[in-house]
């Protein structure tokens, strides 16, 4: 038993950002000992499936003061690169404007760390351990829940946390499920591996033109090779760039910045004015909302991206305004429009990329694919149809690689953990249909409409209810905003009796 008393349990089931960032706010606010067990089958807690990335084009898409695992320190992740010297082995990293843009790989480095750093606390007795083993099911347990792994092991505690994040990309269609297993088709680009793998003459093709398209261009790029890659996207939207300054607000950041801006004050700023012209709001009254003040802010001198970010920043307030059938039009008809904005191309990437389309190397072309076949000699027969019925094309590749983006709907499908919930009740799926009901604390709402404290959910799995809970930064201030509420649950949930030692799983 710790020295603080009998030490409530929290089990977390995923260990990417989501779950890393979750353990060490949870570590640092708790008065009560916590002894947390972040479950996850990849070697370390903290890099999950984002940030997993070996490859160094693979680059964060926002500066480092974007991407601290604490919302009220925006200038965490700052210091550790300064620290770790990241700039002096990756020195590309410095953009024009002064502000960082890192590789992945460092990021997952950075939040490995700050996992181990908080695995110990001696100011409460507070403890975090990785088990590296999947979650496969829940069954209540006596005053707990208890958890389930492949592994055999029955984890019980007063609270358990879905973390579990981004489901794996997957072919969409036309593509026949079939092809996902054809040697010259990449249905996970992250695999990336799979990517150094292509013959540098091949003739690739790169389905979508968000931001895992530029990474994967800018790993083809790199490799110098003579073949043609060809990005086809539906409408041919790109990732826009970064702010001319980089930074929220205006003000250039320089990167040696424990004086970062404080992303978690505009993050918890109101709905602006102009959204809220309109009641009930309409996507289409929004959408001219947003353009007029665009317009506006245009006009003052400035670029879009402050009228956007307006929206963008307090998106988790504006979103549940929207009635959900309105949510779900903007799924169907605005989501790749706003993605195109909200996900910004890394300056690196972007430069990269349009120096190698300049040269011919790279060719951007917006028409929707209408078949996929297979031909002769592993090659891939792929039918264009234009845009507007502009007309048709066939053309042939030898490599196709999938980024269309992560599948949201194939959440359930793709993981038997999250679908035994849904089947047992302890989850339903929201309204717009791509996450799980939620309440304000991230508290699991169950089949039965009740809510549920002792299971909260954090991260992609709460996009139904809160709109953008995707990138770093609003992660991590919606985990900030849930904490009070979720320790004052756990200071009254009963302590586990007889109490337990706590016992590391992973030697930190
Ligand atoms: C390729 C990529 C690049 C991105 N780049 C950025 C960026 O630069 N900046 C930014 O702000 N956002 C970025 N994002 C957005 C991303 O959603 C968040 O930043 C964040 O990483 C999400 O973290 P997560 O922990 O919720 O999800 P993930 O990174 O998906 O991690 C979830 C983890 O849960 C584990 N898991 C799943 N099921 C189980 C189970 N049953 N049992 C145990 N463990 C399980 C998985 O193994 C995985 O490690 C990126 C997303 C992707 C996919």
């Amino acid at each position: 038993m710790s020295e603080h008393g009998a030490a409530r349990r929290v089990t977390i089931v995923g260990g990417g950002f989501s779950g890393a960032s979750m353990a060490v706010q949870l570590v640092r606010a708790s008065p009560l000992p916590l002894a947390i067990t972040i479950v996850e089958p990849r070697e370390s807690a903290g890099p999950g499936l984002a940030y997993s990335a070996a490859d160094p084009d693979h680059r964060l898409n926002g500066p480092t003061w974007s991407h601290s695992i604490l919302p009220d320190d925006a200038g965490h992740f700052t210091r550790w690169c300064e620290s770790h010297s990241i700039l002096l082995r990756d020195p590309e990293a410095v953009a024009a404007d002064g502000n960082a843009f890192v590789r992945r790989g460092d990021y997952g480095e950075y939040l490995a760390d700050a996992v181990r750093a908080h695995a110990r606390w001696p100011a409460t007795g507070s403890r975090i351990a990785h088990l590296r083993d999947r979650a496969v099911g829940l069954a209540p347990g006596r005053e707990s829940i208890a958890l389930h792994t492949a592994g055999g092991r029955v984890l019980e505690s007063e609270m358990l946390v879905v973390a579990t994040g981004n489901p794996l990309p997957r072919l969409q269609a036309p593509f026949a499920r079939a092809l996902a297993d054809h040697p010259s088709v990449i249905e996970n680009p992250l695999e990336t591996t799979r990517l150094a793998g292509i013959d540098p003459q091949a003739r690739v093709l790169v389905v979508g033109s968000g931001l895992t398209a530029l990474d994967v261009v800018s790993t083809l790029v790199r490799a110098g090779r003579p073949g043609p890659v060809v990005v086809a996207s539906r409408r041919g939207l790109r990732p826009r760039p970064q702010p001319p300054s980089g930074s929220p607000g205006g003000g250039a950041s320089p990167l040696p910045g424990a004086d970062a801006p404080v992303p978690l004050e505009r993050i918890m700023g109101s709905v602006p004015g102009f959204l809220l012209r309109e009641a009930p709001p309409t996507l289409r009254g929004w959408v001219r909302a947003l353009r007029a003040r665009i317009r506006e802010v245009e006009a003052q001198g400035e670029s879009w991206h402050r009228g956007f970010d307006e929206l963008r920043d307090v998106v988790w307030q504006a979103w549940p305004l929207l009635p959900a059938a309105e949510q779900r039009r903007f799924l169907r008809r605005m989501r790749v429009w706003y993605d195109a904005h909200r996900f910004r191309a890394p300056p690196q990437n972007d430069a990269l990329v349009r120096d190698a389309e300049a040269r011919g190397g790279v060719r951007f072309r917006a028409a929707r694919l209408r078949a996929v076949e297979p031909s002769v000699g592993g090659a891939l027969r792929v039918h264009f149809a234009d845009p507007g019925g502009a007309g048709e094309s066939v053309e042939s590749f030898d490599a196709i690689v999938n980024c269309t983006g992560l599948d949201v709907a194939a959440r359930l499908r793709a993981s038997p953990f999250l679908a035994s919930l849904v089947d047992d009740g302890w989850l339903r799926v929201d309204d717009a249909g791509i996450g799980f009901a939620v309440d304000a604390n991230c508290s699991a709402i169950g089949a039965d409409a009740r809510v549920r404290s002792a299971l909260r959910v954090v991260g992609p799995p709460t996009a139904g209810t809160f709109g953008d809970p995707l990138g770093a930064m609003f992660i991590a201030a919606q985990i900030w905003r849930m904490l009070p509420d979720a320790l004052a649950f756990l200071a009254q949930a009963q302590a586990p009796s007889p109490p337990r030692p706590f016992q590391p799983l992973s030697p930190f």
